[in-house]
């Protein structure tokens, strides 16, 4: 739904009684026209009534029967029922995956791997639209992200990592690059297709196979992949998908025929699972939570500067481990850069996910919305300035509102722990040494953003930034080339580029 106007009734042209220096200028009031809607059509996607496990190329029911429902939160309707899997299925795809290293894929000749990843890669383009419809739905992303981030991002991983499987020799000079073997991997809900395009392209391309763990409440568009595998002729066990709950992911970690484990999702979790490797030789890579800082300087162009936070936080919901969802702002700007920051926030549009107008969809799931309602409680508590946009929100689903905190502390909650929601906290500095320390002030370290005309300022703070990944007068650019990554409690081991399929290989000397 469109951010609608408040005072319509005095013109027959909404908002025409108001000056333009007035629609929604810092003054919490939405934009006064509606825009019409352009909803994307349901119709490219087929729903089943009950989805299986993906094991050995095939589509089985869980071993005891079990299901559990898929929601979409948008309208908080049933969308299918989904095998849970359980511990003796987790144990048949491990046996699955390792008779398929053994047997078929760890002996493929590179180019051989190669081509069935270039197979893929070209399924994802032609299905595109069906798995961005599917992925909106299922996750309550903005059609317009699924469909230009998400999809077009998880088939060129597969498109870069096909470009490798020929070529490692090149990628690791003078050494011999082997598979590890077989690979269990856990994602998330915020972005389902696109980390499973993260951890499936490289350890297929690398010569493994893989389990995978969709995250439960965005189970849908990996077994749609799962589909894609079998119309790519993807010799059967190299990929197998099972849904089910967290001890499931669990059972894949601890089991004994596993080589590596990779991990995205939560600090807690990722330090449950760093346990459950701990005492074997199992290769492990963890993307954990984040903090991120976006640092904007005086000398920063401050309408790109604008756009760069807005994407940095409102993309996705906020949904985001490396979301600048704190805003670190000179003293001296920081007033001109609130205002127009709240007269952006007046433009955002809340609503429907599958409306091509939409920006900010809806929140995951119901304990989402709440970790986020809780949060927000606890910033207007603790002493912080709340400030949200006019705008309606839909009655059903799991909808939040754009959010901005002024007058955050350090120590605020607000300002430590991972929201995951459209939230910001704002804070002031006045040095670029006040704002490495308070960049650096916090037990994450997965992104940062720097926002200054000065190439040796981006330089220097990209230097000191105890993260990951530093962008620099831009937010949330992602590349498959890139390698992506945290220092501290963000987790360790990178995904993306060459650093990405050396977490998929053990190397020898010739
Ligand atoms: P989790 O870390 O619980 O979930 C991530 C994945 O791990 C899911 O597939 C989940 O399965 C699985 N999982 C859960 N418990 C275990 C376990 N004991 N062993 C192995 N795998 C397990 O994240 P939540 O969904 O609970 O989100 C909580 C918070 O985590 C968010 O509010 C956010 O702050 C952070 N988060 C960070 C992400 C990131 O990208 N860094 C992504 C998602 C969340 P299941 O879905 O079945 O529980």
């Amino acid at each position: 739904m469109a951010a609608m106007a408040t005072d319509t009734t005095s013109s027959l042209i909404p908002g025409a009684d108001r000056s333009p220096s007035s629609w929604g200028l810092g003054d919490g009031q939405a934009i006064p026209w509606e825009y019409a809607p352009a909803p994307e059509s349901r119709d490219v996607v087929t729903l089943k009534e009950r989805y299986g496990l993906f094991i050995g190329g095939r589509f089985v029911s869980a071993a005891d029967n079990g299901t559990f429902a898929t929601v979409n939160p948008a309208t908080e309707e049933t969308m299918a029922l989904v095998a849970r899997a359980t511990l003796a299925d987790a144990d048949k795809a491990v046996r699955a995956a390792r008779r398929a290293q053994t047997r078929s894929w760890g002996a493929l000749p590179g180019r051989e791997r190669a081509k069935y990843l270039f197979r893929i890669a070209r399924i994802l383009q032609e299905r595109s639209r069906e798995f961005a419809v599917l992925e909106s739905m299922d996750s309550g992303k903005p059609i317009k992200e699924s469909r230009d981030v998400d999809v077009p991002l998880a088939a060129a991983h597969f498109w870069y990592y096909a470009g490798w499987a020929d070529k490692l020799e090149y990628a690791f000079p003078g050494r011999v690059a082997r598979p590890l073997g077989v690979a269990a991997q856990i994602i998330p809900w915020n972005f389902p297709l696109l980390m499973l395009s993260w951890k499936i392209a490289p350890a297929l391309a690398a010569g493994n196979t893989v389990v995978l763990k969709p995250a439960s409440t965005t189970p849908l568009s990996a077994l749609l992949f799962a589909e894609v595998c079998r119309q790519a002729d993807l010799p059967p066990g190299v990929v197998n998908i099972l849904t089910g709950p967290g001890e499931v992911g669990m059972a894949l970690v601890t089991h004994k025929g596993v080589d590596k484990v990779a991990f995205t999702g939560s600090t807690e979790i990722g330090k449950r699972i760093a346990k459950g490797v701990a005492g074997t030789d199992k290769a492990l890579t963890l993307e954990l939570g984040g903090k991120a800082a976006n640092i904007v300087f005086d000398d920063a162009p401050l309408d790109q500067a604008i756009e760069g936070i807005v994407n940095g936080i409102y993309f996705n919901q906020g949904e985001v481990c490396c979301a600048g969802s704190r805003l670190l702002v000179q003293e001296s700007i920081a007033e001109t850069l609130i205002d127009k920051l709240k007269d952006r926030l007046a433009t955002i549009r809340v609503g429907d996910p599958l409306d091509k107008n939409t920006d900010v969809g809806a929140i995951n799931s119901k304990a989402q919305l709440e970790k986020i309602t809780e949060l927000v409680a606890s910033g207007v508590a603790e002493g912080a300035e709340l400030y949200q946009p006019a705008c309606d929100l839909p009655e059903r689903g799991y909808f939040f509102r754009p959010t901005l905190f002024t007058n955050v502390a350090q120590s605020h909650r607000i300002a430590r722990e991972e929201i995951f929601g459209p939230v910001l906290s704002v804070l002031t500095f006045r040095t670029p040494d006040e704002a490495v320390e308070k960049a650096n002030n916090t037990m994450y370290g997965l992104s940062a953003g720097i926002w200054t005309d000065k190439g040796s300022r981006i330089l220097e703070m990209a230097q000191r930034m105890r993260a990951g990944v530093v962008w620099a007068n831009t937010f949330n650019k992602f590349d498959p080339t890139s390698p992506f990554g945290g220092y501290k409690q963000s987790g360790f081991g990178r995904e993306g580029g060459m650093h990405g399929l050396h977490a998929y290989v053990r190397l020898e000397d010739r």
